[in-house]
């Protein structure tokens, strides 16, 4: 199955090429043709699974076939996201696809300039790409309008109802003209989600792709249990590993997410970090540096990472477990983009063993133990060593600034130096016999049966091997894990 199949015009085929785009994913080939026909569509489906390119192309062919000259303010399409990265992600792909059919997108989005929205509205646009609150803004003051809207699209609904723009949405929608084609995309489709989908959608068609643990399926799930306060020596040796090209490191918090940056940067490791509290110039700025290589970390808290497209994250880390467990899921489809995998590594303290056990239940997968690498304990002390004195550096805190108590030791019975073999394997490790390649020179006998927990953290071994993305294959081994590698 071809784009041209599809019944995708000959420049947006072209603008495909271009990207290296030839065989449409499931949510391409199931939504295209019906949006091709004009029918309202509910799609289920999340990022990652190239939902963009299944609303925007059949929504460009629409606009070139049908084509009006756009007024002053006006728009013929409007995208609504939640978040700006996401909005501004989307803008991105439209005018990638958009390229050889001569589209205008603009974005609306806070944190940038309402006077260079207005600019950019004043002679109207085909494609309008906008989260609600500033919309509703430049609506109030008369710098857009949405009278001659075509085709509304909402992304990312269930997180914008978690988010609370409910009611921006209803607002907005009451503003559209009645006739009008509308899509509906959310990952997840609780009964809240459905009432409103009802509510926007005139006989729309379903859709629905790669439920929530599909693409946990792809990736590489490891989990480590250590102290709160060793997550920093594990994650400066775990980034040394040359197998980590690109990590996206995850905090549940804005502070967090600073402190982990600033804990990086003491241990020669450039990151840098993007949530709520960054403005728009830094949140670019970190996101350029990494796609670039220029960082190769970015550390986020969950909010802000909805929405990152960047091909070529290797590695996602859970600094901290969310206590929200779709927030995993979605933070793993950071990685393993379109269908390629990736490796996903959470540092999980003894308080956060309640998240791990909601985040199984939800994706029905159990990461596999890793083993803590070599050199860890030495490493973990010298940071200790470093820090200057009386600085905490690594109690969570809150976003309001206050300190959270410690968590309890996880292992204090740990015999200081490295932990026998046989507890939890390397990361990327096998264990022999377990499918892995003949000659992959890893380290015998990781096997942890069972796929559990290991008790209290006891004993590691050495000769863990950091950051080891590759050659996972097979399933089987380690005693009733899943196999979470494709293959
Ligand atoms: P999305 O779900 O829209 O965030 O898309 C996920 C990623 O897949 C983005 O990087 C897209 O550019 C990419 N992508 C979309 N469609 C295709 C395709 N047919 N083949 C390969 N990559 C694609």
């Amino acid at each position: 199955m071809t784009f041209a199949q599809l019944g995708l015009a000959e420049p947006l085929v072209r603008a495909l090429e271009a990207k290296g785009y030839t065989t449409p994913t499931p949510i391409q080939k199931q939504s295209i043709p019906i949006l091709l026909q004009g029918g309202d569509l509910l799609g289920i489906a999340q990022t990652g699974t190239g939902k963009t390119a299944a609303f925007v192309l059949p929504s460009i062919q629409h606009l070139v076939n049908n084509e009006k000259r756009v007024l002053p303010t006006h728009c013929r399409m409007l995208v609504l996201a939640p978040t700006r990265e996401l909005a501004s992600q989307i803008a991105e792909s439209a005018r990638d696809y958009g390229k050889f059919s001569k589209m205008s997108v603009a974005t609306v989005f806070g944190g940038t300039s309402i006077n260079k929205n207005r600019q950019d509205m004043a002679r109207g646009v085909d494609i309008l790409v906008a989260t609600p609150g500033r919309l509703l803004d430049l609506i109030e003051q008369r710098f857009v309008s949405l009278a001659m809207l075509e085709i509304l699209v909402l992304d990312e609904a269930d997180q914008m109802l978690d988010l609370g723009f409910i009611h921006a949405l209803r607002k907005i929608v009451r503003m559209l003209p009645k006739q009008r084609q509308t899509l509906f995309f959310s990952a997840t489709m609780p009964n809240a989600i459905r009432e409103l989908a009802n509510q926007f959608l005139n006989d729309p068609q379903t859709v629905k792709v790669a439920p929530t643990s599909s693409t946990a399926e792809r990736v590489d799930q490891f989990v480590t249990f250590l102290n709160q306060g060793e997550k920093q020596a594990l994650l400066t040796i775990l980034l040394r590993d040359e197998k980590v090209e690109r990590a996206l490191v995850f905090t549940r918090t804005k502070h967090g997410a600073d402190r982990v940056v600033k804990l990086l940067a003491a241990n020669g490791v450039d990151s840098n970090a993007i949530h709520g509290n960054k403005s728009q110039p830094q949140r670019e700025r970190a996101l350029a540096e990494f796609k670039s290589g220029k960082a190769k970390v970015l550390v986020a808290t969950d909010i802000a990472a909805r929405g990152i497209d960047v091909s070529g994250v290797s590695h996602v880390f859970n600094f901290e477990l969310p206590n929200v467990p779709e927030q995993y899921v979605h933070r793993i489809g950071r990685t393993a983009r379109a269908g390629a995998s990736g490796t996903a590594i959470s540092f999980v303290a003894d308080d956060e063993r309640t998240y791990l056990r909601d985040i199984e239940k939800l994706t029905k997968v159990k990461p596999e133990m890793m083993q803590l690498p070599e050199g860890f304990t030495a490493e973990a002390a010298r940071i200790k060593a470093a820090r200057p004195a009386g600085s905490d550096t690594f109690e969570r805190r809150d976003d309001s600034g206050r300190h959270r108590a410690p968590p309890k030791a996880t292992h204090s019975a740990r015999p200081t130096g490295d932990r026998a073999a046989g507890a939890g394997r390397p990361m990327g490790a096998r264990p022999e016999g377990a499918g892995r390649p003949a000659g992959a020179g890893r380290p015998a006998g990781g096997g942890r049966p069972g796929g559990q927990g290991r008790p209290g953290g006891q004993g590691r071994p050495g000769g863990g091997r950091p950051g080891g993305a590759g050659g996972r294959s097979g399933a089987g081994g380690g005693g009733g894990r899943r196999s979470p590698a494709a293959g």
